[in-house]
């Protein structure tokens, strides 16, 4: 085994520096150096609800990019010095339907997650990128584009990649109206990624605090989730909705903003939800969702993103201060995403 150091949870919410273990490279598995670390939402939801007792470890941390250290012996794709990514699925059953189209991010078998996932081969579970170093089998790695800058490209590999594949499967381009509900993390992505395939986009927030800034990402306009009469006026209205709103919601008034035969993609908030069929039935509007993303199409946005000039607006902090990051992100603290510099674990 090879040894690293961390951030591993130690309760509800918090996680504290510790010495952790990465197995011995497998032919097919570099090992990375980790850079930086963004810090997602679900990372504050799967601590927020962490025992403390559980058997394995929790390492959060799944959208990094690093450094190749060293390549096992039949990686070719990857030499030691690549500048590389890593996203939130780090291995696949590889021959389903889903991962034959590509689409590994929903294999039969469930991906392999970054962190908390299990792993294929010795059943260990999957330690995340708050730690200096990863060991990743080389299909789940990808080359980081020249022109990205290491820390801003960071959040593409979880944030950016769970925009873009919806909004590329819905065909979003130049003439379509998208509104982007949430102006987070993944939030403010979407709106980047939007303005670039040409589209428009309004982004729907809670208040109108963040109107210079959704403004200035490129959005045409910002709306105020609780501004009634503002949701009205914007009724029906958008060809797609891009929900990523982090906590519970109701559905119905982002419903209210699609358009005939649109869409309301939520990707923010996974858990149950009740919805009346008659806000799709009036306008047959359609409800979908979607998660992380498939080799080929994290592969585009990176290239997309570095054809474009798309990074996340970061702040980067010491991978000491990561409880600051977290319990900051909570309180949506952050404009608009939390990168952790993890030199500071050398
Ligand atoms: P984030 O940076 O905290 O952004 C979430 C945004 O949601 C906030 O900026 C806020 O926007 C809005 N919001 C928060 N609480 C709200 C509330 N009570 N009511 C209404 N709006 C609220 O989080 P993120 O990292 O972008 O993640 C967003 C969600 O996506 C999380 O739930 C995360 O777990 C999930 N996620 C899903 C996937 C996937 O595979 N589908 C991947 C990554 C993340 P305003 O201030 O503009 O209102
Ligand atoms: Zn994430």
């Amino acid at each position: 085994m090879r040894t690293t150091t961390g951030w591993k949870a130690t309760g509800p919410g918090s996680v504290e520096r510790a010495q952790l273990t990465r197995r011995d490279l497998r032919p097919d598995d570099i090992a990375v150096r980790v850079d930086y670390c963004g810090v997602c939402h679900t990372d504050v939801h799967t601590l927020r609800t962490y025992d403390p007792h559980a058997e394995s470890l929790l390492v959060p941390g799944h959208e990094f990019t690093g450094v190749v250290t060293e390549t096992g012996a039949d990686v070719t794709a990857f030499s030691v010095g690549d500048p590389v990514a890593v996203g939130n699925i780090v291995d696949s059953c590889g021959t389903c339907a889903m991962c034959a189209a590509g689409q590994e991010n929903f294999c039969h078998t469930f991906p392999t997650l970054t962190y908390g996932g299990t792993d294929r081969q010795d059943g260990s579970t999957t330690l995340g990128g708050y730690s200096r170093e990863y060991v990743v089998r080389d299909t789940f790695a990808y080359p980081l584009p020249t022109g990205l800058d290491a820390a801003a490209a960071a959040p593409l590999m979880c944030a950016g990649v769970t925009v873009w594949e919806p909004l590329r499967s819905l065909g979003v381009g130049p003439g379509s109206r998208v509104a982007v509900a949430g102006l987070g993390g993944l939030g403010h992505l979407a709106v980047k990624i939007v303005v670039a395939l040409g589209a428009t986009t309004t982004v729907i927030s809670r208040s109108t605090d963040k109107r210079d800034d959704a403004l200035q990402l490129g959005a045409h306009d910002l709306i105020a989730s609780t501004d009634a009469q503002q949701m009205a006026a914007a009724r029906d209205t958008f060809d797609v909705v891009i929900d990523t709103v982090s906590a519970p919601h109701d559905l119905a008034p982002y419903l209210k903003l699609v358009a005939m035969d649109g869409t309301l993609s939520l990707v923010g908030y996974l858990g149950e939800l009740t919805i009346e069929a008659m806000d799709l039935l009036v306008g047959r509007k359609k409800l979908s969702s979607a998660g992380s993303g498939g080799r080929p199409s994290t592969a585009e946005m990176l290239r997309f993103c570095a054809d474009n000039g798309i990074g996340a607006d970061v702040e980067v902090l010491p991978s000491a201060q990561v409880n600051t990051a977290l319990e900051r992100l909570a309180r949506n603290d952050v404009r608009y995403r939390f990168v952790l510099d993890m030199s500071d674990l050398t």
